[in-house]
């Protein structure tokens, strides 16, 4: 066995070891021709490859999630897997400096490069762990353009190693054993309407071409999964957010909303749970969407329990004591209609 492979064989026992269900490794020859964040010289000028791995979320947390049952528990869930999954990037990492080849983690999330006009604000992150993820064979692109796993459908937290070691590339998974059959369900979950219907992206990485639904503006997500808003434009449902300001049709009109949104976003009881996020008033970022991800199980049959949950779960509304519930559409509009203007207007126009 060469070198190479000796070295591939190392890290990727290493990282299986720590108990991730996937691990891959891209090359600076198998991401060529890859968007900016493709490129592992941002991250480390002699980076020649990249170690991409996941790590699950928890099934049952999420269906409880789903079901507007439970909140804390997916984001004290994703919290662990988020600071495990980066922590064992930084290990990696040491392990490979410290045989000799200089390397850097990318943590799984919530870090944004600072050379772009907004700085941070642009959330660009440094690497997009997706990408190497799908052109190592880590994952798919489901429609949605999240990485979906076979055994764990998109319910996985990415993080990445870029080293100087020459590694052995992994190949893609083969296209055709993919279990996206395009049910669309991610978008029907969507409130803030990010995944167009009718227009994909297609991204070459290598020489091998990948696609998936365009995104549009990432606004959108931020108004939604960050919480400033949640109820679907149908009044029926909601995610875990007790905001129903308009949601924009048009992705222009999305920054303007955050703005609008971001005082009384600040003045709601907040709970004490949540990620620690740079860029959210308050730091303490409660999770509550996620559903494109959350829903796309492998088994067709569970997404489509997990369509009936989110939708048929009622809208969440907030207690005065700052507990969230989730209650009928009729009773929602009941128990808003008896607040004050000035509590009112912490959720309402
Ligand atoms: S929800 Fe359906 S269409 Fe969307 S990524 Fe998953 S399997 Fe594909
Ligand atoms: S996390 Fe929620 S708001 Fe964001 S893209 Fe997914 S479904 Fe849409």
């Amino acid at each position: 066995m060469g070198k190479a492979q000796e070295m591939s064989e190392l890290v990727k026992d290493l990282i299986r070891g720590n108990e991730a269900v996937a691990v891959g490794i891209a090359t600076r020859e198998t991401l060529a021709g890859g968007p900016p964040s493709t490129d592992l010289a941002y991250v480390l000028p002699e980076g020649r490859s990249a170690v991409v791995f996941a790590l699950p979320l928890d099934q049952e947390a999420i269906e409880r999630f789903l079901k507007k049952e439970d909140m804390a528990s997916v984001n004290n869930d994703n919290r662990r897997v988020n600071v495990m999954v980066s922590g064992m990037a930084q290990t990696l990492s040491d392990f490979l400096d410290m045989k000799g080849y200089k390397s850097v983690p990318a943590s799984a999330n919530a870090v944004y490069r600072k050379d772009t006009p907004r700085g941070p604000f642009d959330e660009k992150p440094p690497l997009s762990h997706r990408y190497l993820a799908v052109r190592s064979g880590v994952g798919y692109f489901g429609l949605s353009g999240n990485v979906i796993m076979p055994k764990y459908g998109a319910a996985t937290i990415l993080a990445s190693v870029v080293t100087e070691a020459e590694l052995i590339p992994t190949d893609p998974l083969p296209a055709e054993d993919s279990y996206c059959d395009g049910c669309r369900l991610c978008m029907a979950s969507c409130a803030s309407g990010m995944m167009s219907g009718d227009e994909k992206s297609t991204v070459t990485l290598g020489g091998v071409d990948f696609e998936y639904a365009k995104r549009l503006s990432y606004n959108r997500c931020e108004y939604v999964c960050g919480g400033f808003s949640g109820l679907h434009q149908s009044g029926k449902w909601s995610t875990w957010s007790p905001a129903r300001f308009p949601i924009p049709e048009k992705d222009e009109e999305f920054l303007g909303a955050l703005r609008n949104a971001v005082k009384p976003y600040v003045k709601r009881p907040k709970t004490n749970y949540g990620l620690y996020h740079p860029l959210v008033p308050g730091d303490l970022l409660q999770f509550t969407c996620g559903h494109c991800q959350f829903l796309c199980h492998p088994e067709k049959t569970v997404r489509q329990e997990r369509f009936k949950m989110i939708t048929g779960g009622g809208v969440v509304v907030q207690n005065e004591d700052g507990s969230l519930e989730a209650v009928s559409p009729e009773e929602a509009a009941r128990r808003l209609s008896t607040m004050s203007p000035e509590r009112r207007a912490l959720y309402e126009k």
